[in-house]
């Protein structure tokens, strides 16, 4: 018995020497099984199992093609430095020295020891400290170099690396160099990762085909894409790692840049109901005040657009209270005048009911009948509401996410409004035109409070036209924001009794909802009612919250806007859209926790009437870059001016949304980061579609495959 088990264990120890001795890392990875193509699934690779599968598939790797697409998100300069001496503390570095004296492990207590080593150049000594590593002391040969690669401390003249990597200075080319370093799922580990990579890049580089043609490679000096793909992933250089890049970005940028052109095209191919009949003095006569010019050009260009029989596809742009449901108003009158329903859609019940009430006003002498449909109405009043969408007895239906179910049919549906659009994805607003039924699509106005700086809204929803309005209504005063410290409370509530004593009301806006949530923040319930019973026992408080049922919450929201309360504790279910003329004061708890472009969008919930608004920001927060923050939003009203400041401080990420826009994730470039080479690949696309619009020529053949690819979620956009 024992024999036999001997037996099984020298021959297992010998087949890892013997494959340690014929693999030797880098240059022959374990053996791929025959004919890897791109589209091998990863479960084929050497060492992938269903769990490692299921890892990868976490971060969307299933296939050779996928995972030559997920770049390194950091490298370790693991290239050589020249001596000890000048090895820079606190910093990981690689250095080549000899081994001093045999180590010597010493156990510091139960399940810990440590072996320390001392290696030597010609310019000093570094010290090396392993823990629960003894096996280095049979390891490392006093006599012999190696390089190691590790953290450096320096103590006086003394430097030391704990727990360093190393390899006899021979073998430090295979584990050398510039090293990738992936972004990890649990259970994937970054040397599995740079295993697979390199068997997969040995494997299949050569079938990677360059989407670019050489003469467009040569115009803006870029490297060809299978160089491009080697060199990300195994840069020699750091010139080589920028080369591919660059490459890399460009290609991104300029395929994202096609696509959207072609988008734009296909939409002028399609059909629309054209809205020629258009009288705006139904909604103007009923106007208490005059339209601002910005937005008289706005709706023009609407109209413009909404004669033609190819489906408008506009996004409106304004900041908070610049005036855009005047606009979508006009819109739906349009589709009115010329016997089409409209739909509108808003990203909350509480913004669908505010806007049906804003617009059922708005639109009420013009004859429009305008109507709710949300999730929380009883099924009784849902199919009343769908009935007489079917039957087209109702002209304008604003609703949520509710508007998509399958049961919602439109008689003659002519017209699409979202608001806040980067909450909606293109299939449900596809989903949403597919219910106009026919060939017929319907027009699409979409409208946007995050304000995008404008060559980066042209390049993102480049198959959208703009509208722009870049003026508030007169009469404004901009609200005056402050950033206070805690010990201001007691003043804060002074001032709160004075904004309600002049016959003002006030938000409190706190990050949670109710104590359970991460501690230390104010949480909208608990605070809510400590307000109302200790603070301010003679004023009227309310709390509003995400969490409560939505009859709840517009009982509470219509009680505000009635002026029959005097305080509103929230959370920031009242950031977009919420509009009650007579609030005066914002005053936001925590606002450290809240983005920039969201501080601007709830400081937009005042400052709508004439009188003087207030915001006030609460803040212990000892971080400079946050304070920084809160100072940038104190100082500016420019909604556009803060998207710019946020972008540089958060980055593009989810403040984009490119994954809800249906549009192909960027992985490489950045947008705000990378202008210049956007206005590159933005003018190459233009050149390319010039010179061959349908993308018919031989050497465009990879592009139009790519482009196809990219743009698959869109259908099918070269027809
Ligand atoms: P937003 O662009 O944030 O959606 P709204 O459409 O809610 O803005 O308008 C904000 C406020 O400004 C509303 O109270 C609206 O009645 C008012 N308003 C809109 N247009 C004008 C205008 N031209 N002159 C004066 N007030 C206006
Ligand atoms: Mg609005």
């Amino acid at each position: 018995m024992k024999t036999c088990n001997f037996r099984k264990i020298f021959s297992f120890f010998r087949s890892v020497c013997y494959n340690k001795a014929t693999s030797p890392g880098k240059e022959t990875p374990p053996m791929p099984k025959p004919a890897i193509t791109l589209h091998t699934p990863l479960t084929e690779f050497h060492g992938v199992g269903p769990t490692r599968a299921a890892a990868l598939a976490k971060l969307g790797l299933h296939t050779a093609a996928d995972l030559l697409a997920y770049f390194p998100r950091d490298y370790e300069d693991r290239t050589l430095r020249e001596s000890i001496a000048v090895l820079p503390p606190d910093a990981p570095a690689a250095v080549s020295a000899l081994i001093a004296e045999p180590l010597r492990t010493s156990y510091l207590r139960a399940g810990m020891e440590v072996t320390k080593g001392r290696a030597v150049d010609h310019t000093g000594q570094l010290e090396l400290t392993f823990f629960n590593q003894s096996y280095v002391r049979r390891a490392l040969h006093p006599g012999q170099a190696y390089v190691f690669y590790g953290q450096v401390t320096v103590h006086g003249t003394r430097r030391q690396m704990t727990n360093p990597i190393f390899e006899p200075e021979g073998k430090w080319a295979q584990i050398g160099g510039i090293v990738p370093v992936y972004p990890l799922a649990a259970g994937l580990s970054q040397n599995f990762l740079r295993t697979l990579l390199r068997t997969a890049l040995s494997a299949c580089l050569n079938q990677i085909e360059d989407p670019l043609p050489p003469a467009l490679r040569a115009e803006h000096r870029l490297v060809g894409a299978q160089e491009a793909y080697r060199a990300i992933h195994c840069p020699a250089t750091w010139a080589d790692l920028q080369a591919a890049r660059r490459r890399l970005m460009f290609e991104e940028l300029f395929c994202l840049n096609l696509g959207l052109t072609y988008l734009r095209t296909r939409r002028e191919c399609e059909s629309a109901l054209p809205f020629p009949n258009q009288d705006l003095s139904a909604l103007t006569g009923s106007l208490p005040f005059q339209l601002t010019q910005a937005q008289r050009r706005a709706i023009d260009e609407a109209a413009a657009d909404l004669r033609k029989p190819t489906p408008m596809s506009r996004l409106l742009q304004g900041d908070v209270g610049s005036g855009k449901t005047v606009v979508a108003a006009a819109c739906a009158l349009f589709a009115y005048q010329n016997g089409c329903q409209a739909a509108f859609m808003a990203p909350t019940e509480l913004l669908a009911h505010q806007h049906q009430a804003t617009l059922k006003t708005l639109l009420r002498q013009a004859g429009l009948r305008v109507a709710l449909l949300i999730g929380s109405m009883t099924p009784a009043q849902k199919r009343q509401t769908t009935a007489a969408l079917a039957a087209g007895e109702i002209d304008l239906v604003v609703g949520t996410h509710a508007l998509l179910s399958e049961g919602v049919q439109f008689a003659r549906l002519g017209l699409v409004i979202t608001d806040e659009q980067h909450r909606f994805g293109v299939g449900q607003r596809a989903a949403l035109a597919a219910k106009s039924g026919g060939d017929l699509h319907p027009h699409v106005l979409v409208m946007s409070a995050t304000p995008i700086p404008r060559t980066l809204a042209l390049m993102l929803y480049g198959d959208l036209d703009l509208s722009l309005l870049n003026e508030l209504p007169p009469g404004r005063t901009p609200v005056e924001t402050y950033l206070i410290h805690e010990n201001k409370r007691p003043r804060l509530y002074n001032f709160v009794r004075k904004q309600v004593a002049l016959g003002r009301q006030v938000y409190i806006v706190c990050p949670a909802v109710s104590q359970e949530d991460p501690d230390g923040v104010k949480a909208a319930e608990q605070y809510g009612h400590a307000l109302q019973t200790e603070v301010f026992p003679d004023l009227r408080v309310g709390i509003v919250h995400g969490k409560q049922r939505s009859k709840e919450k517009q009982a509470v929201m219509a009680a505000f806007a009635a002026g029959d309360l005097d305080v509103l504790v929230s959370t920031t279910v009242i950031e977009v859209g919420v509009d009650v003329p007579n609030a005066s004061l914002m005053v936001i708890e925590n606002a450290d926790r809240f983005g920039l472009s969201q501080l601007h969008q709830l400081r937009g919930r005042v400052g709508r009437g004439t009188h003087q608004s207030y915001c006030v920001l609460l803040s212990d927060s000892e971080n400079p870059q946050t304070r920084q923050r809160l100072k940038t939003l104190a100082a500016t009203t420019d909604g556009f001016a803060l998207a710019e400041a946020d972008l540089k401080q958060r980055g593009p990420g989810d403040f984009f949304g490119t994954r809800q826009t249906g549009l192909p994730q960027l992985r490489l470039a950045t947008l705000e980061g990378d202008l210049t080479l956007l206005q590159e690949a933005q003018t190459a696309a233009r050149q390319t579609i010039q010179t061959d619009p349908p993308l018919t020529r031989p050497d465009h053949q990879a592009l139009r495959r790519r482009i196809s690819a990219l743009f698959q979620e869109k259908g099918e956009i070269f027809n």
